[in-house]
Parts: structure tokens; sequence; C-alpha cells
């Protein structure tokens, strides 16, 4: 048996951030995690010999610029690059939108002067309450508490503080705002714009990791969600960590290690153990246990609470209420090795396109069918796919004149209808994924040397990722903000005493933000001192 002050369970990105702060407060930290490498779904890894690319997240801009100063992560090596050109969508007939810098105005011109004109009114819209969003990425939400208590008071003033955020909106902003939270991403997107691409453009932001239609009630949050980021100080905008996302993690890593806390890998976590209510440790899968004045997850709560924790040891209703959290992205993940860059019939040859997100998904129409017929089949017959090439920023991921890409691929159904597998589909979804990029970039098929595949299933075997959600759960208004993962305990506490939350599945929710490892570190501290005062 060991003992420490805190365990966090699991070393992805939001484990070792808590990790990184708490040790920085002085606390004595270990951090279990059941894979052999740091990093969770932000991980660089060689997938085909001499060949290496980010194994599943594969783009930056959500990650906080707080966290990447506090945790010092350019002193630790982290350098992030942006893209040439920011997105790049062909369409079958020849015509294309490339959007940057620069770029976005003159290209979609030739698509619709008319859309060209009410861009920046669309985007700046956007970015308002984005820069909402910022102000409560790294605060916990108002969390709901029924009794008068110290606990109530606290919360009373996060409620107040929350409001002054809101309050500082204008009437249209606050119309906007309410808006991005409920509406469809189609139905707002048809009414700001006509050309079929740039409506793919955002459209596209709202189903990524998100099993939906671009018309389902709420995927204008996802919409949104994508938007909050930045890279470099330029907001809105996405890019590439040198050496992969596992070059972020890496870096954590290392601000953790320097602070003193331990990571030990390969220590799976196979039960948490409680005693009189309070959280006092874990178990691990070799046996051993490491006893911790607290506890703090990062794994997807429906996780911890349904194959973690003796069913008896938590309130009846709040586990009802876990079982139905809902988990499930539409996705299908591949890393291809490539003998040489593909040539897009749209704007054939090299160029500033190919550093850009290249999605292949023509049209809001095009995005809900491939989600009826993965609901209805398996997989859509048409698939979106969105195909990186860092290799065109980053010399560190393949032999010189060779190149990988991520390719992300919705829509695909998280379980396959009839009780089929995964297991007996990998391989011919690949080959669909890779003949829909063909159709766009003609001989793409014939320069892949090599290639990874993950399904749904895939995701979770390899990541923890129930139903292969990306965001450890739905980004669905019920499962968001005050209600994240659940009304009563989106301050980071867990029903148990000594439990925390420091994953995706609480606020701000997935991506590579950083958020809820911070906030839960912060949480943390403030009982730890309340305790030791
Ligand atoms: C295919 C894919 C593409 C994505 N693309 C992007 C992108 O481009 N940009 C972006 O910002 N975000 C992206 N995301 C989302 C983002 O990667 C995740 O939301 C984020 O990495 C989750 O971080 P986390 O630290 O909360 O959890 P995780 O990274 O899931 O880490 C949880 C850790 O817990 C460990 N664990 C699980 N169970 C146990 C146990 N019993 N005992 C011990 N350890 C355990 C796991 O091994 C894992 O390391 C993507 C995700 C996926 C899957």
């Amino acid at each position: 048996m060991t003992e420490t002050e805190i365990i966090i369970i699991g070393a992805g990105h939001n484990g070792l951030t808590c990790a990184a702060y708490l040790a920085m407060a002085g606390l004595r930290v270990k951090v279990v995690d059941r894979r052999e490498v740091v990093g969770g779904a932000a991980v660089t890894e060689e997938f085909f010999p001499g060949f290496r690319n980010s194994v599943a997240a594969y783009t930056v801009s959500l990650l906080n610029p707080q966290i990447i100063s506090d945790l010092k992560l350019a002193g630790h090596g982290l350098r992030i690059v942006e893209r040439r050109a920011q997105n790049f969508l062909p369409a079958a007939d020849g015509s294309y939108l490339l959007t940057g810098t620069g770029r976005t105005h003159q290209s979609l011109a030739r698509l619709s002067p008319r859309d060209a004109g009410r861009i920046d009114a669309f985007t700046r819209e956007l970015e308002e309450i984005a820069d909402v969003l910022r102000a409560f990425v790294l605060r916990a939400p108002p969390n709901l508490v029924e009794e008068f208590s110290v606990a109530s008071i606290r919360e009373a003033f996060n409620a107040l503080g929350t409001a002054g955020i809101l309050r500082r909106l204008s009437l249209p902003q606050q119309r906007s705002l309410l808006d991005l939270f409920t509406r469809s991403a189609g139905e707002m997107l048809d009414d700001a714009f006509e050309s079929d691409l740039v409506k793919a453009l955002f459209g596209f932001d709202a189903i990524v990791g998100n099993y939906a239609s671009p018309y389902a009630a709420g995927s204008a949050y996802v919409m949104l969600h994508h938007a909050f980021g930045e890279v470099n100080g330029n907001k809105g905008v996405w890019g590439h960590a040198i050496g992969g996302m596992g070059a972020i993690t890496q870096a954590m890593a290392q601000a953790a290690r320097e602070h003193g806390a331990e990571i030990q890998l390969g220590a799976g976590v196979r039960e948490v153990i409680v005693e009189r209510d309070r959280a006092v440790g874990v178990i691990l899968d070799n046996g051993e246990t490491v006893r911790a004045r607290y506890v703090a997850s990062s794994v997807n709560p429906k996780r911890l609470y349904t194959r973690l924790l003796p069913a008896d040891a938590l309130p009846a209703d709040f586990l009802a209420r876990i079982k139905n959290w809902r988990n499930g992205s539409g996705t299908f993940r591949m890393n291809v090795a490539l003998n040489a860059l593909p040539s897009f019939t749209a704007l054939p040859g090299d160029g500033d396109h190919m550093t850009a997100g290249i999605i292949l998904a023509p049209s809001l129409g095009y995005m809900d069918r491939a989600w009826q017929d993965a609901r209805a089949l398996g997989w859509s017959r048409e698939p979106v796919v969105e195909v990186l090439i860092p290799s065109t920023l980053d010399d560190t991921l393949a032999p010189a004149g060779q190149h990988v890409a991520s390719l992300f691929c919705q829509h695909v159904a998280p379980e396959l209808p009839e009780g089929r597998s995964w297991d007996d589909h990998r391989e011919e979804v690949a080959d669909l994924m890779i003949a829909t990029v063909d159709n766009y970039a003609p001989g793409f098929a014939t320069s892949v040397r090599g290639r990874q595949m993950l399904s749904p299933l895939d995701l979770e075997r390899q990541f923890g990722l129930l139903g292969g959600d990306i965001f450890h759960g739905a980004l669905t208004l019920n499962q968001l903000f005050s209600a994240r993962p659940m009304l009563g305990h989106a301050d980071y506490r867990g029903p148990l005493k000594g439990l925390y939350h420091c994953g995706s599945g609480a606020h701000p929710g997935g991506g590579v933000t950083g958020a809820p490892g911070h906030n839960a570190a912060r949480v943390i501290l403030a009982d730890h001192r309340a305790l030791f005062r």
C-alpha cells in the first residue's frame, strides 16, 4: 500500500493539468493511468514504421492560454504554429472555398457576393458569444445547492458573478446567446447564407463529435464550442502542435513532474475505495492499494460511477441518473502514411490549402444525409471527412518527401445496428473513407502506404472513451454548464466526500482545453485550505 495526498485517475491532458496545479501548490500528487503513455486522447504515436501522428485529437485551438502560461508549456518544449490557410472545402462541381486571413472574402465572393458581404457580421456575432464562453471556461458554473449552508452562500456569489458577465451583453447579444444555445446550426446558417460551402464550413463544427444532424436542436452550441479557442492570441483559429498533440501532454507531464507529481503508467484503477461516505483511495488492477486524502477522476463520469465505484456507496438517485449520461460521437478516426501529397480536382497541386482543415462535406444536406444513413445502416454511404496533413507544417512526423494525414470521419453509429460488431466492419469502413477522399483527390488511395483505423469501439477500448464519445458525454443542453455532469455536482465535487471530477465530463466539456483540470484543482485546493485553515 502507498499513501499520497491526492490520487488522480487518468493521465489525459486534464488529469495532468490538475496534477500540475496541485503539485505547484505544494500537494503530494500521484497520477495513475491504465495506458503505458501519458496523454489520453491527446497523444502522438508511431502508427506505421517511420510515420508518427496525433492518434486521436489532431488539431489545437481550445487549449487555454492561461494554462499554457501557468504551466510554462513553452518552456517544456511546446510550440504551436498556425495553419497557413484555415479551411479548404472542395465541391464535386470543381468550386471550392478557401478560408484564412486575407483569403475568405475573395474566395467566398466567387461563390456568393451576398454571403461575402454577410460573413463578417456572422463571425462577429459568433465571436462575441464565444467571448462570453471564454469568460466562463476557467470558472466553475453556478452549482445548485438545496439547503442553506456555506456552499449555498458560495454558490449565490458565483451566480451573481455569472449574472454580471451576462449583464454586460446587449439585448441583441443576449438573443444571439439564446439562439446559439438552443437552435440548430442548420437553421441559423440557412438564415444567414445562401452558399452551400460556407454553410458547410460552419456546419462541420456543429457535427464534429456530435452524433446528430446539423438540423438537430442544440447543434448550434456545438458549433460555438469549437469557436472559443485561439492560437498564439489569434481568436477562433486552429493550429498545430509541433510533434503532434502528444507534445502538449508531454509538456504537461514535465510540468507536473517538475513540481513533484508522480505519474504511474500501466496502472489501471479497478475500484475507488469508499469508507463512511468518503473516497479514500483506489485499488489498482494489479491489486495495489493507494490511499489518499482526495481522489480526482478524469475518466468519463458514467465509467467512473458505473464501473469504478461500488453501487451501494452511491446515492440511488445519483446512480440512476448517471446511468443515463448520454455518450456516443459518430466518429471514425484514421491516420494514413502517404508517399505523396493529395491533389484535389478543385485546386490541383501543392499550396497553402494543404495546411488547412480540408472538409469533404459540401453542404448541410450532405451532413444531414450522413447522419440519417448512419442511424439506419451503421455508417454513411457518403461520409463527412476532414483531412488534415500536419506534415506540411511539421517535418518531425514523416520521412522527408512523405506525409501523414489525419482523417476525422463522421457519421458512423457508435453501436452498429442488428448487433453487428465494429470488429467485422472496420476495414470496409476504412476503405470507404479512403475512397471518399479519392473522389475529391484522385490518386489519394494509391498514395496510402499504411493506415491506422479507430472505430468507436476501438476508441473505447484504447482510450476508455465510452461509445467513442470524444467529449466524455454529449454537449447537449441537459449535460452542459450547471448540469455537467449533473445538477448539484457542477462544482467538480462528486456525491462522496473527497471525490472530485477533473476531466471532460465536467464543465466546460470536451476538447483539449485543460479547463476542467484547472477548475477542479482550484476547488480541491479551496477545500484543502478550508480543512487546514
Ligand atoms: C478521435 C478524436 C478526435 C479529437 N479531436 C480533437 C481535436 O482535434 N482537438 C481538440 O481540442 N479535441 C479533440 N478531441 C477531444 C479531446 O481529445 C478530448 O475531449 C480530451 O482529450 C479529453 O481529455 P481528458 O483529459 O478529459 O480525458 P482523456 O484524454 O480521455 O483521459 C482520460 C484518461 O483516463 C485513463 N483511464 C480511463 N479509465 C481508467 C482507469 N480505470 N484507470 C486509470 N486510468 C484510466 C485513460 O487511459 C485516459 O488516459 C478529439 C477526441 C477524439 C477521441
